[in-house]
């Protein structure tokens, strides 16, 4: 038995059990009034025939609210909400998505999933929108250490390449914390007045900040219990910390080991990959590294935890894309 043999990947009525367990874990609520509780489940209902299925296709998981008689499915509000893609065929793409450390491509998807590329592009870029964590805590509370530190990954779009320097690059910033999650940024320029507040709104003022000697964090330890830094500049990459604020040595390596990852993946997996989606990506490898294997969550558990942020984010087709933008990746 392989994990792909579990019934939510292939049967539709199995996969439409499995997402209402984990989208309503005490039991349905209706979209339409939020009356939570008994509903009457209708069976054999199938969608209106089609060219492709005369017959129509059977509507697995539509209810009627016994409070104002509205039917509905677990997928309405979600990401999955208008989207003709069976739902085991989400959670095939979720799991891929899941399970895979660097991502995978929408050309992967399409073949492994025998569905259009428009259609995988679509569903990956949905799924990371449900991968997405907003409005969260501060990063460090109680003293947690967190490094902080900027990379630049592909050309900003438009810019002409100058002599050296970054200019013409995309700063990303990223916090990590030591204990587990990371937090990352698309941010227009790598400046104290791009990158400061970003940090601050981020960093809980009990943290201990870990970063390199830039002249951007030189503030940085008004917003925190402590800021240590390493000097690159002068080959320093590990130091003691004498004062003990932290059990480690001082040093970014962390960080430097996320951002090893997202350039991997995004050299290697995505290859391509327009400006104004970057923050989609972003939030797909920070969610992955939020829940690696290494801090205790396997590949089921973190599908089911993606799985768990598509309510509340549905992603409309303009929204994606403006319709023009299906990228070669
Ligand atoms: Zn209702």
């Amino acid at each position: 038995m392989s994990i792909l043999n579990a019934a939510h990947f292939h049967d539709e009525a199995a996969a439409i059990t499995k997402l209402e367990s984990i989208v309503w874990p005490e039991g349905p609520v209706c979209p339409h009034c939020g009356h939570h509780g008994e509903t009457y489940v209708i069976k054999g209902a199938r969608s209106k025939p089609s060219k492709k299925h005369p017959e129509g296709v059977e509507r697995h998981g539509l209810r009627t609210c016994k409070e104002c008689r509205k039917q509905f499915t677990v997928k309405v509000g979600t990401v999955f909400e208008s989207s003709h893609i069976p739902v085991h065929k989400w959670w095939q793409a979720v799991h891929l998505l899941c399970s895979s450390k660097k991502g995978i491509s929408a050309h992967q998807l399409h073949r492994t999933l025998q569905i259009t590329y428009k259609s995988a592009w679509f569903m990956a870029h949905r799924i990371r929108e449900a991968m997405r964590e907003g409005g969260l805590a501060p990063m460090g509370g109680n003293g947690g250490v967190v490094e902080i530190d900027e990379t630049y990954h592909g050309p900003k779009e438009g810019a002409v390449k100058g002599r050296g320097g970054f200019g013409h690059k995309r700063v990303i910033l990223t916090l990590v914390n030591r204990q587990g999650s990371a937090r990352s940024f698309h941010v227009d320029k790598s400046n104290t007045a791009n990158v400061l507040p970003i940090v601050k709104e981020n960093l809980s003022n009990e943290a201990v900040a870990v970063t390199d000697e830039s002249r951007i964090y030189d503030r940085l330890g008004e917003h925190a219990a402590r800021h240590l830094t390493v000097n690159h500049a002068r080959g320093e990459y590990v130091s003691q910390d004498r004062d003990a604020w932290i059990a480690g040595d001082i040093h970014t390596n962390t960080v430097e080991g996320y951002f090893s990852i997202f350039k991997r993946g995004m050299r290697g997996v995505y290859q391509h990959c327009s400006e104004k989606h970057l923050h989609r990506y972003l939030a797909e490898f920070d969610f992955r590294y939020s829940a690696r294997s290494a801090l205790g969550v396997e590949d089921e558990a973190r599908a089911s935890k993606a799985i768990k942020g598509i309510k509340g984010k549905r992603l409309t087709y303009r929204q994606s894309s403006d319709q023009e933008q299906v990228e070669n990746n």
